[in-house]
């Protein structure tokens, strides 16, 4: 960096740490400043140029965040800076590897959301940027990294952004995507910089940019490669001041996305539109009534958990150095086997793909072929990383060596049979270590381990459909599996970049066990003649992401009927399954049959099955409450380890409304006395909807799932 010994020198001359002054001492003792002050966080350099480079360099962290102590430090350099006319220009940067400042402190936000404690916080770091926004001098943000929310916040202050063209350079607001809106000025400075509309499309979406995607946009000025990036800052500060932005009030008011429980995107919005007929301060102040308004509603809190557990899930808690797998092997090149083994491949594994005949392998290479081809499209991959992809798989119909193969992904047809003679061959084909897996979606994974030589080596990897976007993977331990082998398949699904849950072998593992009750009834839902569209709708303004009736037609009818067999036969299975006498007394009823209970007295615009007045609200309680019980009873019989796993699973792998936290917080959210009274009140006259022990025993003993 230009003028680092210099300032090296300057230090060694003064050497007093700026943090432990106070103002006044400060002024008075301005000669005798430090160039590079002992703070903890931000590092202040001076060059002979009288350019201050504020570096942020948060101690033992890749990242860099905004608390409230990193807050303090930077007001302390703002107080120096403010106060030496020497100054020519201020630039800030960061110290770390892949991250400029990645937000504000997302636990801060959350402790001071549930106390209902955010507005000081908030407030804070508006009077700091908004005292960096008024600095004489130039300043310029030279941004590294990821530079997310108040880390994109504080450059906005600056007056002017330049940025690394690196690919590990994402910029962008995510605050709405946390429930949240961008409030440390981001919703106040962007529309003036970038114009009403773009600013709406950045804050809305929440998405973060590449370099290029960010100067398109106006978010940033200029890009310059990493190790010129500190140079380029100072060259650009030589302009000046920043002219004011001629950025202009939009034409007509961008109208408000539509609601589906996040409130924020359609709050920010109100801001943005509003933002131009009020001053910036008027503006700045909506912002923070605006984010403590919305700290304070269950989906911002949820989302922000979901942001933590996102977290928990990739890093895991194995101290084992993982194996890196280089090499996996697929039996079956269908929908699931080609999708498995396109993901494998472009994560740098190598993979044979294996399928009985020439057409079902050339079936499967042409579905790799084309997520490929959609990648590359989408501008998530070069064209060169797809070939190299591409060139990692070798379909074969013969048997091949799979003696160094590390991981084998057993991907043919829902078939016991078929499944058990590939386990069998399998077990002799595999070397000592080979762990083999199987990607079924409801059979016991124990039964065909039992048919190996070697269970312990036996686990479930469930992936979901589409494998390129699903990131949810159950690890499914049966019976004999060994923990070595529980370990090193989840450090490969990690390895990989997909999220394991661990469940335990039983049918329909988490997902598609809580699932199924749900699309199930709305298919009988359907079946006694409520319209279609009608039931989707309801769901879907619930906050699911599509409607049950659509998601059945998404897996494929056949597909959920096999796993609903499978599922249901086993639920009764050595159980006598009692008919609802209450509900067949009622159609007797319905259809004048003399011992039918109230058979005679049923006026006759009410001779139709209850469920069809069912509103919207109702149909939507109804659908969800199984998946509440269900969820529930999969905790309560140990499927899953906790009810994060319950919830986190149902988000990622059925994209469960987020906002909810997924049907365990979602049933906290609502009372669990009110849960159990209504699963009662519906198990009257449909036996699916009882409650199980475990929700009853919360409900009577008034315990929670969560702590918090
Ligand atoms: P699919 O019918 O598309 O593909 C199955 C493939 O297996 C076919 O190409 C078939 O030729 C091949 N096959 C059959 N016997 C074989 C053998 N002895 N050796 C090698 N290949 C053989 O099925 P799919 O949808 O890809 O499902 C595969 C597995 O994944 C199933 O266990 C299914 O339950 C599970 N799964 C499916 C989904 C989904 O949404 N489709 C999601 C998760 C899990």
């Amino acid at each position: 960096m230009a003028g680092s010994s210099r300032c090296d020198e300057r230090t060694a001359q003064r050497g007093v740490p700026a943090s432990s002054l106070g103002i006044s001492q400060k002024v008075a003792n301005m000669n005798s400043m430090p160039a590079v002050a002992a703070a903890s966080m931000i590092r202040r350099q001076i060059g002979d140029d009288h350019i201050c480079v504020l570096t942020f360099d948060r101690p033992e962290s890749g990242a860099n965040i905004f608390d409230g102590a990193t807050l303090a430090e930077l007001s302390q350099h703002l107080d120096f800076i403010e106060n030496d006319g020497s100054l020519g220009g201020l630039i800030i940067a960061s110290a770390k590897k892949s991250i400029f400042i990645a937000g504000a402190d997302l636990k801060t936000l959350l402790q001071q959301a549930q106390s209902g404690d955010m507005r000081a916080f908030i407030a804070k770091g508006q009077r700091i940027f908004n005292r960096l926004a008024a600095l004489k001098i130039p300043t310029i943000a030279a941004t590294h990294g990821a530079c997310a929310g108040g880390g994109y916040e504080v450059t906005l202050a600056c007056d002017y952004r330049i940025a690394s063209d690196d690919p590990a350079t994402r910029i962008g607001l995510p605050e709405t995507t946390l429930g949240l809106i961008p409030a440390w000025g981001g919703c106040t400075r962007l529309p003036r910089l970038i114009g009403a509309e773009k600013a709406a499309e950045v804050i809305l979406n929440g998405k973060l940019y590449s370099a290029q995607g960010a100067l398109k946009l106006g978010l940033i000025d200029e890009i310059a490669p990493r190790d010129q990036l500190i140079d380029a800052a100072r060259k650009k500060l030589a302009e000046g001041k920043r002219k004011p932005s001629a950025a202009a009030k939009p034409e007509k008011e961008i109208p408000a996305p539509r609601a589906r429980g996040n409130p924020a995107p359609a709050r920010a919005l109100e801001i943005v539109n509003r933002t131009f007929s009020i001053s910036p301060d008027e503006s700045l102040r909506l912002e923070l009534d605006t984010i403590v308004d919305l700290g304070k509603t269950e989906a911002s809190q949820n989302l922000i958990r979901n942001f933590f557990l996102a977290e928990k899930y990739k890093k895991g808690t194995s101290r084992t150095p993982p194996e890196k797998v280089v090499h996996a092997a697929v039996i079956g090149a269908g929908v699931m086997g080609s999708g498995i083994a396109q993901w494998l491949s472009s994560r740098g594994v190598t993979v044979i793909l294996r399928d009985i005949a020439r057409e079902q392998i050339d079936g499967g290479l042409a579905n790799i072929e084309k997520t490929y081809a959609d990648a590359v499209k989408r501008g998530l991959m070069t064209e060169e990383k797809a070939k190299e992809g591409r060139a990692r798989i070798c379909g074969s119909t013969a048997p091949m060596e799979l003696r160094d193969v590390q991981f084998v992904i057993e991907a043919a047809s829902e078939k016991i049979d078929v499944k058990k003679e590939i386990f069998r061959k399998l077990a002799m084909e595999a070397g000592p270590k080979t762990i083999v897996a199987t990607n079924t979606s409801a059979l016991p994974v124990s039964a065909l381990a039992d048919v190996t030589v070697s269970p312990e080596h036996v686990i479930g990897l469930h992936f979901f459909n589409p494998v390129s976007r699903m990131k949810l993977v159950e690890v499914v331990i049966a019976k004999e599996t060994s923990e070595e082998t529980r370990d090193r398949s989840l450090a490969f699904v990690r390895q990989i970049g997909k999220l394991p849950v661990i469940v335990r072998d039983s049918p329909g593992f988490l997902v598609n066990r809580v699932l199924f009750p749900y699309l199930l009834d709305a298919a009988e839902l359907f079946e006694a003649g409520l319209e279609p569209d009608k039931i989707d709708t309801a769901l879907v303004q619930w906050g699911m992401p599509m409607g049950p009736l659509r998601l059945i037609d998404e897996i494929g009818v056949d597909i959920c009927i096999d796993i609903g067999n499978t599922l249901e036969k086993d639920r009764y299975e050595g159980k006598t399954q009692t008919p609802n006498e209450l509900l067949a007394q009622w159609r007797r009823g319905l259809h004048g049959e003399p011992e039918g209970a109230e058979g005679p007295n049923i006026p006759s615009d009410l001779h139709r099955d209850p469920r069809l007045r069912l509103n919207e609200e109702d149909l939507a309680r109804r659908l969800v409450l199984l998946m509440v019980n269900e969820a529930a009873r999969c905790v309560e019989e140990k499927v899953v380890d906790s009810p994060e796993d319950a919830d986190y699973g149902m988000i990622l792998g059925t994209g469960f409304s987020p906002f909810r936290g997924g049907p365990l917080r979602y049933a906290e959210h609502l009372g669990l006395n009110k849960v159990v009274d209504e699963l009662e009140r519906l198990a009257r006259t449909e036996e699916k909807f009882l409650p199980c022990e475990i929700l009853k025993k919360h409900a009577r003993d008034g315990t929670k799932f969560y702590a918090d």
